[in-house]
């Protein structure tokens, strides 16, 4: 064989293996950097503590989506001033990596703007996406994109939209957008910025057409979304609907988080079935993330909690799906939460921290220097 000949065999190898499929292209570059994911899907289960997932388990009929991680870690959940966070200083932690007060979203203890997550995530070209079952402007999805010293400003918190860029939101708490003391149609000024605006109120989730191209928020509720025990049932759906729709808006990859925030409620009320309702509700959507994460091959996917709501317990005569329960407070507790992985950089989840490193392990495998 001539130089030429052994050329033209070795063009038309890396010709051939440059036609592979997709899956075996997202395995290859996966492989090239077995720490770094293109997608990462941030799931939280807002007062999720260790007995809301044992009594969800003991309440299903089948194994949860959960115990199908086997990469699982602890991390401390103390703000910056209490021991005992709330879920402000808790999704701070998350989102921008620092430590704050109870009540702040989106700032450090020094009340200075903390840059969040999606800031990041938005400068390397890539897609962000919010979804909850409490409204859009509620403390946890609020410190993904906004900047406030008092999460209760929840109409001011709203309009910290028009100056982050997100391109999917699905919440509840449309009044903070249309009825406002100030006047203004936040929904509107979104709208004239490029986003696909909708409502419960004229047509349900699964019968949007999605334009793409655009921006998409969509209300759930015009205040609190509904419980599970009342009828909700939109957050599995949101959640895959979110995926399809992020891969769709921007093929470079995205960051989405997810909260069950009602879980917490259930805690806050010491009702025991309004958590286990809730908990299996949130497993749903833990399923369809790991299904998208498991066939794509170069997604992150993290469950965990901001807090434990609570102090519940599964006391002694209690069966499987009969518990005798207890709690020491109604509201949150200092215990540890769980951190469950699944995807490129998983390992790094295993062991104990602080919340703040969640943050960290999130742009380690995005790859982002800050
Ligand atoms: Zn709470």
């Amino acid at each position: 064989m001539n130089r030429l000949t052994i050329y033209t065999l070795f063009s038309l190898f890396l010709f051939t293996n440059c036609n592979e499929n997709a899956a075996e292209k997202s395995l290859f570059s996966a492989s090239k950097s077995p720490n770094t994911a293109q997608n990462i899907i941030l799931l939280i289960g807002d007062g999720m503590g260790i007995s809301q997932i044992t009594a969800g388990m003991y309440a299903s009929d089948s194994i949860l989506n959960l115990e199908r991680f086997k990469s699982i870690g602890l991390q401390k959940t103390d703000a910056a001033n209490h021991l005992v966070t709330d879920s402000a200083a808790g999704a701070t932690a998350f989102a921008t990596g620092k430590k704050t007060n109870n009540g702040v979203v989106g700032m450090d203890a020094q009340l200075k703007s903390a840059k969040n997550i999606i800031e990041y995530v938005k400068e390397k070209g890539l897609a962000a996406g919010l979804v909850a079952t409490s409204q859009i402007a509620h403390a946890t999805p609020a410190a993904f994109f906004a900047h406030h010293p008092k999460r209760a400003k929840m109409e001011n918190i709203a309009a910290q939209l028009l100056t982050t860029d997100v391109d999917l939101l699905i919440g509840g708490g449309q009044n903070h957008f249309e009825a406002r003391k100030d006047n203004r149609n936040i929904s509107k000024e979104l709208a004239q910025k490029g986003y696909q605006v909708n409502s419960f109120m004229t047509k349900s989730l699964d019968k949007i057409e999605p334009n793409y191209k655009d921006n998409f928020l969509y209300f759930t509720a015009a205040s609190l979304p509904l419980s599970v025990e009342q009828g909700r049932d939109y957050l599995p759906l949101a959640t895959s609907f979110s995926i399809d729709f992020l891969k769709k808006h921007n093929s470079n990859g995205f960051f989405l988080m997810v909260e069950s925030s009602q879980i917490d409620w259930g805690g806050h009320n010491n009702n025991s079935d309004y958590i286990i309702q809730e908990m299996l509700d949130f497993d749903k959507v833990i399923g369809r993330a790991l299904d998208f994460a498991e066939a794509d091959g170069n997604t992150l996917v993290i469950v965990t909690s901001d807090h434990e709501t609570g102090g519940y317990s599964i006391n002694y005569g209690s069966s499987r799906k009969k518990f005798k329960t207890g709690f020491t407070t109604d509201y949150h507790t200092a215990q540890m939460v769980p951190v469950f992985a699944y995807g490129p950089n998983e390992e790094s989840f295993m062991g104990i921290y602080d919340n703040t490193d969640i943050f960290k392990k999130m742009m380690e495998t995005f790859g982002i220097e800050k």
